[in-house]
């Protein structure tokens, strides 16, 4: 008779988890999952999946006006918010049950119910009322997006989760943050034909990419209509007699809008799930605390992605789950690598980084040289359309190493997936130069920078 009534018990059915309920129970692990909502967590049912379906939405517009350039005449054309969001459900209800499938199809079971710890072996089925016992317990309940409950007024806001399914499109729209979340919704909104404003409480959006990319984004959502304030708070919200929303701004000033949307970070998902009575230690923000192999201080209970608060990604936590079925069930304990992740924020135009930004990089090194190309992508030509992509790439003088790679245009996305590569691998300016480019492509710049625009010394910018 085993000790346990399973090898696994995972709580929270989102990327990480699925991924490792999947895996373990391949191995002929006996796994069991529980989700109390839908599986596929955020990523799938309100993130990454059908944000990236709304930027699709919401960039018509641009491809409708930059036709004519190219000869075609587009009637008048009209968006139907409701198709938008019934054909965005209907994928999301298709990948949620792969997700479950996929685990079921390895030989694992799923559960639809809100788990919690007994103790440290111990886990309570809600729905069902009845507990069981595994010997590993994987916690993988995810994030979600901070209250800001000190906003006299934050209860009229609404989040990202509320955006995807809004039951009609807003006029107008009030944005606070100047993350991911809401430079992606900034232009998201914005695309559809909504009146949007972005408050930002800092000197300029997207804190942590580089320098150039932020300022040129911010340029070109200006450019388009995006009405961006930064060093700018929200002081209270209050509802109207006609249902409209007044927000006070620090300044003093005072923006109507129809929804307003809070996407100022995500807190992890860590309250009444029996963390205590397991003895699990959480941090400050109420992350569980891991160590490198993603063990908490509980030996035989383990947690990965967002509830960790390490690094907020899809990626990352699939990652995680990946390096936790090795360690656990493999005997080959492998700590998940978070050193340079390429990233994309979906804005219009897209940013795509990896590696450090020329700030960052003239901290740790004394030599840089740094690689910028600005120009019109071709495919912008006969459209008249102005928008410039940005290709920059920030090099250590004294190894000619690579060491950040930074995109903003037409896919950037989906070039920084390469760069990742690149980097990941080390790979030197001289890699670069030697490598034959595609043409003609908006990616061949990143092999055509023969020269370095500057240099950076010891902080110091200085021409070449
Ligand atoms: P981010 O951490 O990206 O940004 C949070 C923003 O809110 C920052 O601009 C921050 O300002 C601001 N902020 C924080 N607290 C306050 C406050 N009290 N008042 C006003 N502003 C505040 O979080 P998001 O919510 O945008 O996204 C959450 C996570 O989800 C991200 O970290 C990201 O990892 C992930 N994500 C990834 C996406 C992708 O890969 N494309 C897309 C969407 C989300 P400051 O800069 O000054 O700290």
């Amino acid at each position: 008779m085993p000790r346990y009534d399973y090898d696994l018990f995972v709580i929270g059915g989102g990327s990480g988890g699925v991924r490792a309920a999947r895996l373990s129970a391949a191995l002929g692990k006996r796994v069991a999952i529980a989700e109390e909502y839908r599986y596929g967590g955020t990523c799938v049912i309100r993130g990454c999946v059908p944000k990236k379906l709304f930027v699709y939405a919401s960039q018509f517009p641009e491809h409708f006006a930059d036709a004519a350039g190219y000869g075609w005449t587009v009637p008048e054309t009209s968006f139907d918010w409701p198709t938008l969001i019934a054909n965005k459900d209907k994928e999301i209800g298709r990948l949620s049950g792969l997700y479950q499938s996929g685990v079921e199809k390895a030989g694992g079971e799923t559960l639809h119910s809100r788990a919690t710890l007994i103790d440290g072996h111990t886990v309570l089925i809600e729905n069902e009322n009845r507990t069981v016992t595994a010997e590993h317990i994987l916690i993988a309940t995810g994030g979600r997006p901070n209250p800001h409950a000190a906003l006299p007024g934050h209860e009229h806001c609404i989040f990202s989760n509320e955006a995807f399914d809004l039951p009609s499109l807003p006029k107008s729209i009030v944005i606070a943050g100047g993350g991911y979340i809401a430079v992606e919704f900034a232009n998201i909104f914005h695309g559809l034909g909504v009146d949007t404003t972005l408050i930002y409480r800092g000197k300029e959006i997207l804190q942590r990419f580089d320098m150039d990319l932020r300022h040129r984004l911010h340029e070109e959502m200006a450019a388009k209509g995006i009405r961006i304030l930064c060093h700018t708070i929200f002081e209270n919200i209050d509802r109207r007699d006609d249902g409209r929303l007044a927000a006070t701004l620090n300044s003093g000033h005072v923006l109507f809008a129809d929804q307003i949307l809070l996407a100022i970070g995500r807190i992890p998902n860590t309250e009444n799930l029996g963390l205590e009575a397991a003895g699990v230690k959480t941090g400050v923000r109420g992350e569980i605390l891991v160590d490198a192999h993603s063990r908490t201080n509980v030996g035989n209970i383990w947690a990965i992605g967002d509830v960790t608060d390490r690094v907020q990604l899809t990626p990352v936590a699939i990652h995680e789950a990946m390096c936790f079925v090795e360690t656990a069930f493999k005997g080959n304990p492998t700590a998940p690598d978070h050193n340079c992740i390429a990233t994309a924020v979906f804005s219009q135009p897209e940013i795509g980084t990896v590696g450090l930004s020329e700030d960052e990089a003239s901290k740790r090194f004394a030599n840089l040289e740094v690689y910028s190309a600005s120009f019109r992508p071709l495919r912008y030509i006969l459209a008249g359309r102005q928008e410039r992509m940005l290709t920059k790439l920030v090099v250590d003088a004294g190894t000619r190493r690579v060491i950040g790679a930074h995109i903003l245009g037409p896919d950037a996305g989906e070039l920084a997936q390469l760069l990742g590569i690149v980097l990941k691998a080390g790979l030197t300016k001289d890699d670069f130069d030697r490598t034959m480019a595609v043409h003609p492509t908006a990616a061949e710049e990143l092999v055509t920078m023969y020269k370095p625009t500057y240099l950076v010394k010891d902080g110091a910018r200085q021409d070449c």
